[in-house]
């Protein structure tokens, strides 16, 4: 019994950290400097965005991850990505200008996905309070089944995110292989040679939400777990 629960356990592990690591071994393993290509993903981004007519987007370095901000009008990109000049730099930059052109054009699917990811944010404050009210639950009423029941609901609101870039993933899929990988050909921003690695990338990429969002279900309740002892 022991052994199944570790396997058990292990699996979870996989299933929930596995795509995270994935995704970052990916963009790592493209991410070498290659002076020979024509520009940082940030100098990149700005041209394809004004190729699209998008001056007004802003090119930007963040520590949170790259993404797109509809609201700031502004493609956001991790240091490595912004100043780096590599097949992950240039496919991530592309990537990322893709949504800028998705939002532009007022796309259906993009905008579907706008009003449920603003929607998530609900989700989430109410998983939040759910999950930190538990170990009170647990330590006034002394039910360790009230307990469980209330991580249980915290960790399934959770899993709401989960599902929300599952289904929004078509979305992620047109701006790496419908917007980014045809602009990176057609511009010849990359060689022949490069463009297995850039689809690897653009794949990740597209699998950056789903990744992060299976991550955090479990981070959550180690958080919780280390509040409790
Ligand atoms: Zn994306």
């Amino acid at each position: 019994m022991p052994i199944l629960l570790a396997i058990g356990g292990l699996l979870l592990l996989a299933f929930v950290f596995g795509p995270q690591l994935l995704v970052r071994r990916v963009l790592a393993k493209h991410g070498a400097d290659r002076p020979d290509l024509p520009g940082t993903g940030a100098e990149l981004a700005r041209h394809l965005l004004d190729e699209a007519n998008l001056p007004s987007v802003t090119v930007e370095q963040t520590d949170t991850g790259d993404h797109y901000d509809p609201e700031a009008q502004s493609v956001r990109l991790s240091p490595q990505h912004h100043d780096g000049r590599s097949v992950a730099a240039v496919a991530v930059a592309a990537h990322e200008v893709s949504h800028a052109v998705q939002h532009a054009r007022g796309e259906t699917a993009f905008m579907r996905r706008l009003t449920l990811v603003r929607q998530l944010g609900w989700v989430e404050k109410l998983a939040s309070a759910i999950l930190l009210l538990s170990p009170i639950v647990f330590a006034v009423m002394k039910s360790p089944a009230l307990f469980g029941l209330e991580l249980l609901a915290g960790v399934l609101l959770l899993g709401i995110r989960v599902v929300v870039h599952i289904v929004t993933l078509p979305d992620e899929f047109d701006a790496s292989f419908g917007k980014a990988l045809p602009a990176l050909v057609r511009g010849r921003y990359l060689v022949a040679g490069d463009i297995p690695a850039a689809q690897s990338v653009l794949k990740a990429a597209a699998y950056t939400y789903v990744a992060a969002a299976l991550a955090t279900l479990l981070d959550v309740v180690r958080w919780v777990r280390m509040l409790r002892f």
